[in-house]
């Protein structure tokens, strides 16, 4: 069994940790940020995570996370829920009419989730607890310790030097992998990079009852101008997020909580979320990249020894709430590699990981980029006030799933299963008489099926 390193106690790294120590390898997690996890209860308001941006920006955790968490790691599902995590079928939160009855199978479409913080706090405590895991926080990584290409360990900020069979970037969306492996003398590894476009304002609310406030639209729903979000969470709170282009200089009002509120209210199927006591402030998030490295270029690894999981590897914009369960799967992806290849094998495993990398999670990957890049290019056209032409029949099919969806419980199953990273567009498309089903239901709709805003009526409200 090998001695691996995994950089980064986000999402991320404290799942690769736990599934790497419970197949017998011993881990030691290295996070720069120092601050200890504190009593989930107090996670939420105390605990500083500044090496996570989005540490306290909405989250909610899909179906397919949950599916592979009770898989793999099923005591930290059971921890969640015992301190107040919610357990919640999301076709559920669809109004009755759009969901029809309950049928056998629905059970898949179940997440549980919490604020990030909660959900942080109870993974480092179960992280923590697993045999072979060894958390040490307040360590900045700074380089690695090589021999040729082959990475043998980390350099850390203060002198310290770590070595290990295996190094594991976990260290999310801006891990410095690569200048790191420039510096050691590698080669760069491809990189892909682009600001995303889209900008977050959310708020949090906790409610006055205890209940949570009734779904009436899917999580995400996408009108003129601005998509927005309710999320359920954890111990009564729940929390809704406006996403705009960054380019749309209008929306940037959204930062005052009173405007904020005043374009909430112009949801129909949203505005009732904002029936609770909400924490102060909006909190925005902007330059989210798009980002993708390649560490295998022209067939061959740019260094050995190293590998990179999650956001570290890639990541997008997040409307889509994917990123935890991709990072899960390449997680568990790794540990499946490692069955097969020992950490010594250094050139098989790179190859290893990267084969099954872009077989598994590349293609979500490319499937959530394709999703922005249309959305983007809408929104923007939304701001023009010109209508969005794309002349691309998977988005005319996509945008037909969902207005589809809204009328018919079969088509609503399919794109929850979409929206759950439980099946791919493809698998849609295979299925004997749906395509044809859903272009019949959802190919005249409007662009913007849902009840919701004018651009116009979202300005007024924004005052802008
Ligand atoms: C606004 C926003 C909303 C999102 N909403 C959702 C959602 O609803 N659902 C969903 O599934 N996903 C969502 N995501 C994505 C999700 O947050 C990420 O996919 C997830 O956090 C990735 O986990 P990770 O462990 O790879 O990285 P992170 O969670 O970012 O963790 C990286 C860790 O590495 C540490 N680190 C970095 N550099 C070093 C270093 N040099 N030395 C030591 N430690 C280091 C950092 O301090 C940090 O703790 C959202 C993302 C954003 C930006």
């Amino acid at each position: 069994m090998s001695r691996i390193l995994v950089l980064g106690a986000g999402l991320c790294g404290l799942s690769t940790a736990m599934l790497l120590a419970r197949d017998g390898h011993d881990v030691t997690v290295l996070e720069r940020d120092p601050a200890e996890p504190p009593p989930v209860a107090d996670a939420w308001e105390e605990w500083q995570r500044p090496g996570v941006n989005q540490f306290r920006l909405p989250h909610l955790m899909a179906a397919r996370w949950r599916v592979e968490m009770a898989r793999e790691l099923p005591g930290v599902l059971d921890d969640l829920v015992s301190v107040g995590g919610l357990r919640a079928n999301l076709l559920a939160l669809l109004p009755a009419a759009q969901r029809g009855d309950w049928r056998a199978g629905d059970e898949i479409f179940e997440t549980v989730t919490a604020r990030r913080p909660v959900l942080e706090a109870v993974l480092a405590k179960a992280a923590a607890g697993t045999a072979g895991v060894t958390i040490r926080r307040g360590i900045t990584v700074s380089g690695l310790l090589t021999e040729g290409t082959r990475v043998t360990g980390v350099l850390a900020e203060g002198g310290h030097t770590l070595r290990a069979d295996l190094v594991v970037d976990c260290g999310g969306r801006r891990s410095a992998l690569a200048s790191w492996l420039v510096a050691a003398g590698a080669r760069r590894p491809v990189e892909e990079r682009a600001d995303c476009g889209f900008v977050y304002y959310g708020r949090h609310f906790r409610s006055r009852t205890g209940v949570l406030p009734e779904g009436r639209a899917n999580v995400l729903q996408r009108h003129e101008s601005a998509s927005i979000l309710t999320l359920p969470g954890d111990n009564g709170t729940w929390s809704v997020a406006l996403i705009t282009s960054g380019r749309d200089r209008a929306m940037r009002g959204l930062r005052d909580p009173a405007r904020w509120d005043a374009a909430v209210a112009t949801y129909p199927l949203a505005a009732h979320w904002c029936d609770g006591d909400p924490a102060p402030g909006v909190d925005v998030m902007a330059g989210i990249e798009d980002r993708h490295r390649t560490f295998v270029v022209d067939g061959d690894p740019v260094a050995t020894g190293v590998v990179a999981v999650g956001d570290a590897w890639a990541c997008t914009n997040p409307s889509l709430g994917r990123g935890a369960a991709i990072g899960l799967l390449h997680a568990i992806g790794l540990r499946d590699v490692l069955r097969d290849t020992d950490a010594g094998e250094h050139d098989k495993l790179v190859h290893g990981f990267h084969d099954w990398t872009m077989a598994n999670v590349e293609p979500l990957y490319r499937g959530t980029l394709w999703f922005d890049a249309h959305r983007l290019a809408e929104l923007d056209a939304d701001a023009e006030g010109v209508p969005y032409q794309h002349g691309d029949p998977r988005w005319a099919f996509a945008l037909a799933t969902f207005a589809a969806s809204l009328g018919d419980p079969e088509i609503a199953r399919a794109y929850q299963s979409l929206t759950s990273l439980l099946a791919t567009p493809d698998d849609l498309r295979a299925r004997p008489g749906l395509p044809e089903k859903i272009m019949r239901l959802g190919g005249g709709a409007p662009n913007y099926p849902l009840p919701g805003p004018s651009r116009r009526e979202l300005l007024v409200a924004i005052g802008d």
